[in-house]
């Protein structure tokens, strides 16, 4: 093909990179929020695919690869290739994912190949004849030959790499995050690879995927050398390097492995003893198996700071600390995001690691206090600690983490400065007395006969309940690094429209069944909570339904029944949508305000926050369209 010459052609990228310029960033941003199913063709020609990756190629050469890919920005540029070649705006999503592959290209091959993972769907297997079963990590191919798997696998396993046919960027961002591989070669299905964006391109970490030549999930195909060049990209070294949370986020997670932890948090009372030595106690409420456990302790009175320390451990994605630690690195001039990232982490002082800690700390307690007060029965996909330990424990695991959480920083107040960490203790007591007003709040209306409330009502108390959080994380980690200055208005807003929009995203999640925490659909609603949703639909409904819906709450008929006509009964009333709409809403306020911030590193990550914790799965997206989506 010819070579592009346009200067249009790269037009698109320098308009995105115009930071100074907040209304075309705006704009930019704002694209994003729509439904983009038109927007998915496959190119149907061999040689049309060729011509867009072509075309794809010369386009990243012009481009500088030192700087990051946002989603927008991906967009624009494809966008501007698809102009070039007169095609239509339904290949868009194809062009992207070949431009952010071709983007990537270099530093995936600076990567060894086995620190590569390749990643296959399970459809591309043949349906009908395929012998292989499914273990943890996926199909398990058993190299029959009946389809392309064996031979993709074969191929990257004599190059040293790991190899997972499974689905969705989740267990990839698990993967990568555990440290296991530092770049993903992948085939999937547009749809997929459209979330696979959000997750894996947004935090930088480099990556090349083909798509499949349909989004059938059933004896799917691919252009199988396209595959088979992905996997052999050369070794080489990369002049070029994009920024990347790949660093952070694995440096989050280390603080709650055993070691660091231990190191960081140091067990004052925890004093491990030999089964069979004698000193057992029992403990109202608990099990068998955790009497065992609990037994292993000569002394009591260190039992509640092993069990705090457990759950510290436990499960959950390190958002807060990863906010915390990204916001002070951004700070200091964002060595965290390159490619000596691991190295220039090592010298993150410990006080700041604590901090980042106690963050992580009062969150896990307001979990266990927010469990017993809805009587939750699962978090983290294991029964919750009130469940296994009994109610009395769990109250006072949690007010033991609260006051932990306050150690962590006061302990470290002269390597921090007296001042600096009297401002983080104010801000998380302040963040502390919010949540519990926020908390109060909805408790209060739970056990209430009267069940009105109205949107804006639900909503400052979601205020109250999840901001905090997301501020006390961003500024406790910009106070480390320095005075916050005149960032502190904006940035106090920007986390309550997250916040605002985080908790109206996990109350469609509700509707799905969280597996990560509740596992069933619509607990909030038979829990009794003050959801926007039901707010929304007790202002839409009329005066008849509006009865229904709160005689529901309290009518004998079983949970199942009672779930599938509360749905019903939101999907009569566009409450579905309606959330969705207030989710875009707080969405872009929070965009408004990141598009002002500066430095640029700061204002990277809160894109990347809006974009990662704002992420919405493509079944609650499907709740909005079909209402009988199985829970
Ligand atoms: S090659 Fe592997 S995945 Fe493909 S049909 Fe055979 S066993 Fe199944």
């Amino acid at each position: 093909m010819a070579s592009v010459q346009s200067d249009s052609l790269t037009h698109g990228r320098a308009a995105v990179h115009d930071t100074q310029s907040p209304t075309a960033s705006a704009e930019l941003r704002s694209s994003r929020r729509r439904r983009t199913g038109h927007l998915k063709d496959v190119p149907a020609s061999r040689e049309l695919r060729e011509k867009i990756r072509d075309c794809c190629r010369q386009l990243v050469t012009r481009l500088d690869r030192n700087r990051g890919f946002s989603k927008d920005e991906l967009e624009a540029v494809a966008r501007k290739a698809l102009e070039y070649l007169e095609l239509p705006e339904g290949y868009l999503g194809w062009a992207m994912v070949v431009l952010s592959s071709e983007f990537w290209r270099e530093q995936v091959a600076a990567v060894p190949a086995e620190r590569r993972l390749l990643l296959l769907p399970h459809c591309l297997k043949h349906a009908e004849g395929c012998p292989a079963d499914y273990d943890q990590f996926g199909l398990e191919c058993e190299k029959c030959g009946a389809c392309s798997i064996a031979d993709f696998r074969q191929q990257a396993e004599e190059l040293g790499y790991k190899v997972l046919v499974a689905e969705g960027s989740p267990i990839v961002l698990k993967i990568i995050i555990s440290g296991y591989v530092d770049a993903v070669v992948g085939v999937a299905c547009l749809n997929v690879l459209e979330k696979s964006i959000d997750n894996v391109l947004l935090a930088g970490i480099p990556c090349m995927a083909v798509p499949l030549l349909s989004s059938d999930c059933r004896n799917t195909s691919v252009d199988e050398d396209w595959v088979r060049d992905m996997i052999h990209v050369e070794k080489q070294v990369s002049a070029e390097y994009a920024p990347t949370y790949l660093h952070l986020l694995r440096f989050a997670k280390q603080l709650f492995e055993p070691a660091e932890l231990n190191r960081l948090v140091p067990q004052l009372r925890n004093k491990p003893k030999h089964a069979g030595s004698g000193a057992e106690f029992e403990m109202s409420g608990s099990s068998p198996e955790n009497e065992d456990r609990l037994a292993l302790h000569t002394d009591p009175i260190a039992v509640t700071e092993t069990l705090a320390q457990e759950f510290l451990a436990k499960g959950g994605k390190y958002a807060r600390p990863f906010i915390t630690l990204a916001a002070y690195d951004a700070m200091v001039g964002a060595k965290g995001a390159t490619s000596e990232g691991a190295e220039r982490l090592a010298e993150v002082p410990d006080s700041v690691r604590r901090v980042a800690l106690s963050i992580e700390t009062f969150h896990k307690a307001s979990l266990v206090h927010d469990d017993i007060e809805d009587d939750d029965d699962f978090r983290y996909g294991e029964p919750t600690l009130h469940r296994t330990y009994g109610l009395p424990t769990a109250v006072n695991v949690g007010d033991y983490m609260i006051g932990l959480g306050y150690r962590l920083v006061s302990r470290d107040a002269s390597e921090l400065g007296y001042e600096v960490a009297n401002d983080i203790l104010d801000r998380l007591a302040d963040a502390h007395l919010r949540l519990s007003e926020g908390q109060g709040a909805e408790l209060l209306w739970r056990d209430a006969n009267n069940k009105q409330i109205t949107p804006l009502d639900a909503l400052k108390i979601y205020a109250l309940k999840t901001a905090p959080a997301f501020e006390a994380a961003l500024l406790c980690g910009i106070r480390c690094a320095g005075p916050v200055v005149d960032r502190e208005v904006p940035l106090k807003k920007f986390a309550k429209h997250l916040g605002i929009a985080f908790q109206i995203l996990n109350d469609l999640k509700d509707w799905q069944g969280d597996q990560d925490n509740k596992l069933s659909a619509g607990l909030d609603t038979l829990g009794g909570r003050p959801t926007v949703l039901w707010a929304l639909a007790l202002e839409s409904l009329s005066e008849q339904n509006r009865e229904e819906l709160c005689r529901l709450l309290d009518s004998p008929v079983d949970a199942a029944a009672k779930i599938a006509r509360v749905r019903q009964i939101y999907h009569n009333a566009g409450v579905f949508e309606k959330a969705h709409l207030l989710v875009d809403k707080y969405q872009e306020r929070a965009e408004r305000i990141a598009d002002e911030i500066e430095p640029e590193s700061l204002r990277r990550l809160l894109y990347y926050l809006v974009d990662s914790v704002l992420e919405r799965p493509a079944t609650v997206e499907m709740e909005i369209f079909n209402p009988t989506f199985p829970t």
